[in-house]
């Protein structure tokens, strides 16, 4: 039981090492496996009597340590440069490991892993173009010294022969194999990772920008541009729909008696009324100031009694702001459009039904 859970830690460890957005974290814990596994290297070469490989490697632990502390401490963080560090030492290694016990150990088989290594650090961390061309140049050399190593193996040799046995041998191979695709896997999942959190960031943030873009930040209705393009579908569905153009009576008095910031709850109040009103029927947006147009996909008698409904709800509705209270009215012009008419003409027929409507009395609906 406790094995498992132990198990579960660590996957939860690692999921959460994998997704975490902490770039600094996730390279500093990568310094430490690796710094890690170049000590325990450190113990093997000892018990080899490769004293080359030893020194070198203590040489290896330091390096990486020492730039796990620069990370953490220097105010401008150089990932960068440990990252260039990291790729010289791999290569290098590789070659001194080649070259002391040879090929078949498995050492140059971290150069592979460098190059998936080296597209993440390098397109997460350079801010230019030459991001791509840095992280391939970084790759090709790590291909031919990959090949350099096998070639150096296959012509020169090697300086210690270890005499372990085809067991060992192999072991020391596979545990180089294990910990290389470990890193393959690990920085491949990670870059597929930060690509999909990125994606997903940004579509939230076109979502935000859509509705900013489209909406009225006063009343939450859809603006004058919105509309457009929502009238514009509309005529192309050659569908027959009405247009009701609204206006606040009186409203000059209203600024002028109570106040701009009254005001502006009242045509907030008169958005939310129409909106709910309106509801699925058609879009609602803030044509002008205090003149709210709606595009209504109903039938004149639909449109006429959802017209009738918002100027009696209004009518009844009581404004409040602060201390004080009022009573307001809007006046509604309703014009129907025809497949074969010009919106511009339907737009102006609302707009005269309206006026119709204000000097003949305001507070109500007109349609003719
Ligand atoms: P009518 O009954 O004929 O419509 O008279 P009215 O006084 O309402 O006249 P009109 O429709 O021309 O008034 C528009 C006023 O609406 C003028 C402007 O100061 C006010 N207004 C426009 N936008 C806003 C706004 O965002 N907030 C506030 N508080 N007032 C606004
Ligand atoms: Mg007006
Ligand atoms: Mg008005």
């Amino acid at each position: 039981m406790k094995i498992i859970s132990n198990i579960k830690w660590a996957l939860r460890f690692i999921k959460h090492f994998i997704v975490s957005e902490n770039f600094e974290l996730k390279y500093t814990l990568t310094m430490y496996s690796i710094a890690a596994v170049h000590a325990f290297l450190v113990i093997l070469f000892s018990i080899f009597q490769v004293f080359p490989l030893i020194v070198f490697n203590i040489g290896s632990v330091t390096i990486y340590l020492c730039c796990i502390y620069l990370i953490k401490h220097r105010p401008n963080k150089p990932l960068l440069q440990t990252f260039y560090i990291t790729y010289l030492e791999i290569i290098i290694h590789s070659f001194v490991a080649t070259i002391c016990i040879g090929w078949h150990f498995g050492f140059p088989q971290y150069i592979i892993g460098l190059i998936p290594f080296g597209y993440y650090m390098c397109v997460t961390m350079i801010n230019n173009n030459k991001k791509y061309v840095i992280a391939t140049v970084l790759g090709l050399i790590a291909a031919f010294s990959f090949f350099g190593c096998y070639i150096i193996s296959t012509l020169i040799g090697s300086a210690y022969h270890l005499t372990v046995s085809p067991v060992v041998e192999m072991s020391i191979y596979i545990f180089n194999a294990i910990c290389n695709f470990f890193l393959i896997f690990l920085f491949t999942l990670i870059f597929v990772i930060d690509m999909q959190l990125a994606t997903n960031k940004l579509r939230s943030q076109n979502i935000i920008l859509d509705h900013l873009a489209s909406t009225d930040p006063m009343t939450g209705l859809y603006n004058r541009r919105s509309m457009q393009v929502f009238l514009e579908h509309a005529v192309e569905s050659k569908e027959d729909f009405c247009l009701v153009m609204c206006d606040i009576d009186n409203f000059k008095k209203v600024n002028d008696r109570y106040g701009h910031d009254f005001g502006d709850v009242v045509i907030k109040d008169i958005a939310n009324i129409i909106q709910q009103e309106v509801g699925d029927y058609g879009n609602v947006c803030r044509w002008g100031g205090e003149e709210i147009l709606i595009l209504c996909k109903r039938q004149p008698e639909n449109t006429l009694q959802i017209s009738e409904n918002i100027r009696r709800n209004i009518e009844k509705h009581i404004f409040r702001y602060r201390d004080k209270t009022l009573h307001c009215t809007i006046t509604l012009g309703i014009s129907r459009h025809r497949n074969e008419d010009a919106i511009e003409d339907t737009i102006k027929n609302a707009d005269d039904q309206l006026y119709y409507g204000k000097r003949n009395g305001k507070n109500q609906v007109i349609f003719s």
